[in-house]
């Protein structure tokens, strides 16, 4: 039995998770722990085991060493339909011969629910996802956005201890997408379920999340808050991953700083860099551009290549010496000359 200080058991807990498939090690020792009502999400790029941990969570997968606890209680040996947990997929994967409250129904039936307890069920959460009314219709009678949320309200009428939710909005055009997301973070603020999120969008992360955690090939990077994950990255991963950000290969030496060609470098820093090669990396949007005479505590003289519009801003392509960057500039006004 797994419980923390205070004696509250996690709603989930990951105690040395691993998988791999043949020579490929798909989550590499995972420790995690969620608390009830958390909503937890794995973010990274493809191929980092988001999907696969996921699916050890929910029973579809086997893990080949380590242990996961739903509430307490060691679940890894137990098929899904045993675990206290509901998923909802890419494609909500309704049965396209049911009506939306048969679809629902099913689940609760399973579990042994009675009718007029199944009947209320029904109708509370097609009125918590805003679809009362919409009972009888089948699922190709209904828009994508739609059928997500009948397979939100299915997983949530069991009111399982978790919900799994993999990348349930990707399959979505971008309006609709966003309108979905609002929709959980909404139903999560008034529920409080506890959840696992999957998703390879980092906005969407930032938007619904208590904590991220940010997988790279199989491990954990980072876990915290989105607002500690932006603003201190714990890794040179993370900090590319999360974020637009422009890298700079730079060498100094002798009290000057080059590009990696040798070609020389007008850059002053407040801390100057210790002898050595660097990656110096900077976010586009916290650089400031400037006429070369104004006097600034960081800066780099560079020249301009091209600009983009990118409808909110304007994109300066930038060069010094070798190195190659942009940023970006809420309005248009650039001398023509040098630039610093
Ligand atoms: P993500 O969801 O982050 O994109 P996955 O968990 O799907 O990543 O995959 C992690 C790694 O495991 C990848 O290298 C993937 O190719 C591999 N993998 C996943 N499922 C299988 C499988 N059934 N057979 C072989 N390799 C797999
Ligand atoms: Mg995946």
């Amino acid at each position: 039995m797994i419980a923390d200080v205070s004696g509250h058991r996690p709603a989930l807990h990951l105690e040395n998770v691993r998988r791999r498939y043949g020579g490929i090690v798909a989550v590499r020792s995972l420790n995690l722990s969620l608390a009830q009502g958390e909503f937890l999400t794995f973010l990274g790029p493809s191929g980092s085991g988001k999907t696969t941990t996921l699916r050890m969570i929910g029973g579809f997968e086997q893990p080949d060493a380590g242990s996961i606890w739903i509430k307490g209680e060691r679940v890894d040996h137990l098929p899904p339909h045993r675990r206290d947990i509901a998923t909802i997929f890419q494609a909500g994967a309704l049965f396209p011969h049911k009506t939306v409250a048969e679809n629902i129904a099913y689940g609760l039936r399973m579990r042994g629910l009675q009718k007029p307890e199944i009947t209320a069920r029904v109708r509370e959460v097609l009125a918590v996802v805003r679809l009362s009314g919409f009972e009888e219709r089948y699922p190709n009678q209904l828009s994508g956005g739609q059928k997500q949320r009948v397979a939100l309200a299915r997983s949530m009428a069991v009111r399982p201890a978790i919900l799994l939710f993999d990348e349930p909005l990707s399959a979505l055009d971008l309006s609709l997408r966003l309108q979905l997301r609002s929709e959980i973070k909404r139903l999560h603020e008034e529920h409080g379920f506890s959840a696992i999120y999957v998703t390879h969008d980092q906005s969407e992360a930032m938007a619904l999340s208590s904590r991220i955690v940010i997988m790279n090939r199989g491990g954990i990077e980072q876990v915290d808050t989105p607002l500690g994950i932006s603003r201190a990255p714990a890794s040179e991963f993370v900090y590319n991953f999360i974020g637009e950000s422009c890298c700079m290969p730079l060498v100094a030496s002798g009290g000057e700083v080059r590009d990696r060609q040798g070609g020389a470098i007008d850059l002053k820093l407040h801390t100057p860099p210790r002898e050595g090669e660097w990656r110096l990396y900077l976010r586009p949007s916290r650089i400031k551009m400037a006429a070369a005479a104004e006097a600034c505590e960081n800066s780099l003289e560079v020249q301009v290549g091209f600009v983009e519009f990118l409808g909110e801003s304007y994109r300066y392509h930038l060069r010094a010496g070798a190195l190659e960057f942009f940023c970006d500039n809420p309005a248009p006004h650039m001398p023509r000359s040098e630039i610093a």
